[in-house]
């Protein structure tokens, strides 16, 4: 009796370059997926073994496969997924899965060819012989209604002979990319509630980097609905990060400082300096390595060349990086990517944020780095600084408590 089972297929992406670290990249690979399985399907409720560049997953309750595979989509570090018959490996078996399940939807297809790998060398049959004999078995079972055509087929019906059995599918989907979270340490993303920083946060996070954020409000300029719109921006990139500490520090007593203080077109470059000051405090309280911003070079006043410096010399006191993904990215493409990760229709929201309460009329553009550090002498940076740092609180945000 033909024994088949619908599974998953994941393929590893670049960790597979990874040499001597494959072991660590896989098992971090591994617990992301298994973290999204066990929401999905619940714990125990799956099977999932790797070898060869390949995560198999089956799950126990066959209706919960196109779940499971949606599910995975956004596991970084997977270059392409697929959901596939299993079954033994056997041509009968193979031609039997081919006209049951495969068959009925080809014709959804304008053209097919078949492609076979067989990473089992003891299999009866060539990769050509397979190949061949699959593609008569579903001219049969459609009755020539869709043509083959091997140089740019519509669909390529994948035929693959594995150690223990063999599985069936159809082309694999793109995988979420990148590197499993996690394997390219940790960054403090500064998440504002507008459309660049949650995508900034996302292209690091691809990159493999485990994300805290923190976020600065100016309450009562800023208001609670402001903060609520942070909180869920980040709940939608747990999409990709699983989990997300966002750390809020309140700057209404530093922004009443510097109006009251300091020359107005110096504003905004000042704040930001606070900002980076509080950032890379945050930073050596969590022992977090790097900040990441979602300035694009030009964008704004506060994004030029000289005003990016004069927030970086702050980073480099404290021996931080600063990593800015949308540096080099136009507004639209930004928003390609916001919509693509779900956070745009939330960004868009029209509230507050505190770079926009009590915004210079000219703001300076190519700022004189002596005329800054006299504004700021009329300030007392420690004090404010220490003041703000007590107001720091913090949520803890996990992915599956959202869904
Ligand atoms: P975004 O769309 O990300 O808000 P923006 O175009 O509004 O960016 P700015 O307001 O100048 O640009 O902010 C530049 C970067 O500074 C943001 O991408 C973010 O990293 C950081 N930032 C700005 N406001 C805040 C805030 N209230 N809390 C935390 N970080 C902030
Ligand atoms: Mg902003």
């Amino acid at each position: 009796m033909t024994d088949y089972k619908r599974c998953i297929l994941l393929k590893y992406g670049e960790l597979i370059l990874k040499g001597q670290n494959k072991r660590y990249f896989e098992e971090r690979l591994r617990s992301s997926v298994r973290r999204r399985l066990d929401h999905v399907l619940g714990e125990g409720n799956y099977d999932l073994y790797s070898m060869q560049s390949t995560v198999f997953v089956t799950p126990a309750d066959q209706d919960l496969v196109e779940d499971a595979l949606e599910e995975l989509k956004t596991v970084f570090g997977l270059a392409g997924l697929c959901a596939a018959w299993r079954c033994e490996k056997d041509m009968g078996d193979i031609k039997k899965v081919l006209t049951e399940k495969i068959s009925p939807e080809l014709y959804a297809y304008k053209s097919f060819k078949c492609e076979a790998k067989r990473s089992d060398k003891d299999f009866p049959l060539t990769s050509l012989e397979i190949m061949l004999e699959a593609g008569d078995t579903l001219c049969i079972a459609t009755d020539d209604a869709v043509p083959v055509d091997v140089r740019e087929p519509d669909v390529t019906v994948v035929i693959e002979i594995r150690d223990t059995h063999a599985y069936i599918h159809f082309d694999k989907l793109k995988g979420a990319g990148g590197m499993p979270v996690g394997t390219s340490g940790r960054g403090l993303l500064l998440l504002s509630g507008g459309i660049d920083s949650p995508v900034a946060g996302y292209m690091m996070a691809r990159r493999g980097m485990e994300i805290e954020a923190l976020h600065f409000e100016s309450y009562p300029y800023t208001s609670e609905r402001a903060k609520e719109k942070v909180l869920e921006l980040a709940r939608l990139m747990c999409r990709y990060t699983d989990k997300m500490r966002v750390n809020i520090i309140s700057l209404t007593e530093i922004q009443l400082a510097i109006k009251e203080n300091c020359k107005e077109e110096y504003f905004t470059l000042i704040l930001r300096r606070f900002m980076m000051r509080l950032a890379a405090k945050v930073c050596r309280r969590r022992s977090l390595p790097a900040i990441i911003t979602g300035e694009s070079l030009g964008q704004v006043a506060s994004q030029t060349i000289g005003a990016l410096c004069s927030t970086d010399a702050i980073a480099q006191e404290n021996h931080i990086p600063v990593f800015r993904p949308c540096i080099g990215q136009d507004k639209d493409e930004i928003v390609v990517t916001s919509r693509k990760i779900g956070t745009f229709d939330t960004s868009i929201l029209p509230y507050e944020d505190c770079c926009t309460v009590f915004t210079p009329k000219h703001p300076k553009t190519n700022p004189d780095m002596e005329k800054i550090l006299e504004e700021e002498a009329k300030l007392d940076i420690d004090l404010l600084c220490k003041n703000a740092f007590e107001s720091l609180e913090y949520v803890n945000i996990k992915y599956y408590e959202n869904t």
